[in-house]
């Protein structure tokens, strides 16, 4: 059904999105010696995985105004040693696919794509997760199709499948039980999961429907928030709007990012800020050689997610774009004021 659902031919379900990206390098023979251009600004499974399957991931930046992997960024990071390059879709917003895509095809470099929030995405109608060689989904318990935990893996090639298969099975002969040919994990998802993920993706069309309401209805209700700043739409690409995000100009709306996160929580409107850049995180930092990441920076610490689930009723977005709107409304009158009385 997930095949069906994003036009992917070869398919492996596992335990978690994690175990997702863990089998789409090994099944691409990724491991040590390699290295792996990661982005920024991403959720740390992404790099995580790198590490599990004993490569060598290299952290670049994002691209300002795409939140996702810079193509000049992973450019200039190519080594001798680059075997692949694991663009995310961050927040269901498609990485720019073509560009990275001819960068692959110009030094011979397989492409993982993280596509965990990014179920329903598409570039010019190509579902995201199956552009590169693999792509991999998420079914936690947050993201738009859930099994509680689970995931899945989708591979072009049925060899690289096949191995994935294996592997998740305690890489044992298919052929021959018990009988081991390599060191593999428990990355099965259970029948139990199976199931509810089937009735999630019987829903997906509706899901996937009001998450692009939901969107849309943001981008009306902010249209006046002066200074907030949703995800660009980009010609020809499909954002899943796993989370509704926006980014905060401190300097138009007069207030912090994490001051707005607190009025809001006060008005009852819970709030995520964006993730932290992965090279400033102690595990992480000797990845990220000296390269510089000022778009990752400035998109982390100005960036925070709406509530955006499916759930949600428009007299609630209603309800957090005047909340938003209307704090920023107030505090530009109160600084008019204090700029008039000084
Ligand atoms: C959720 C997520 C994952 C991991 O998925 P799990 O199912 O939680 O293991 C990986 N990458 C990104 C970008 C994610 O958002």
């Amino acid at each position: 059904m997930l095949g069906e659902l994003v036009g992917a031919p070869h398919v492996v379900s596992c335990s978690n999105g994690t175990a997702a990206l863990h089998l789409a390098l090994l099944g691409l023979g990724i491991g040590p010696g390699d290295e792996v251009i990661v982005p920024d600004l991403t959720f740390a499974a992404t790099i995580n995985t790198v590490i599990h399957a004993g490569a060598t991931p290299v952290i670049v930046d994002v691209d300002r105004r795409t939140w996702n992997m810079d193509p000049a960024a992973v450019e200039a990071a190519l080594s001798p040693r680059t075997r692949a390059i694991m663009p995310v879709h961050l927040y269901g917003q498609p990485a720019d696919m073509d560009a990275l895509g001819a960068i692959a095809r110009r030094h011979g470099l397989r492409i993982v794509e993280d596509a965990a929030e990014a179920i329903g995405a598409n570039l010019r109608g190509a579902a995201c997760g199956t552009i590169g060689d693999a792509g991999t989904f998420s079914f936690f318990s947050n993201k738009v199709i859930t099994t509680g935990e689970g995931g899945a893996v989708v591979f072009r090639d049925a060899e690289a499948a096949q191995r994935a298969r294996r592997l998740r099975d305690h890489g044992m002969n298919p052929a021959k039980r018990y009988w081991h040919d390599e060191v593999g994990y428990n990355y099965r998802l259970t029948n139990l999961q199976a199931a509810i993920g089937c009735a999630q993706l019987e829903q997906a069309p509706k899901f996937l429907a009001r998450k692009q309401e939901i969107a849309a209805r943001y981008r009306v209700g902010l249209a006046r928030a002066t200074g907030i700043e949703m995800a660009a739409e980009i010609p020809g690409q499909r954002n899943s709007y796993w989370m509704v995000s926006v980014i905060v100009d401190a300097a138009a709306t007069g207030l912090e990012r994490d001051e707005i996160m607190r009025r809001l929580g006060e008005a009852g409107i819970d709030t995520r800020p964006l993730f932290y850049p992965l090279h400033e995180m102690a595990p992480y930092r000797p990845y990220s050689g000296n390269r510089d990441f000022p778009a990752t920076v400035e998109l982390s610490r100005q960036g925070f997610s709406l509530p955006s689930g499916v759930g949600l009723t428009d007299a609630e977005i209603d309800y957090v774009c005047a909340t938003l709107t209307r704090l920023i409304e107030t505090r530009g009158v109160a600084r008019a004021a204090s700029a008039a009385a000084r």
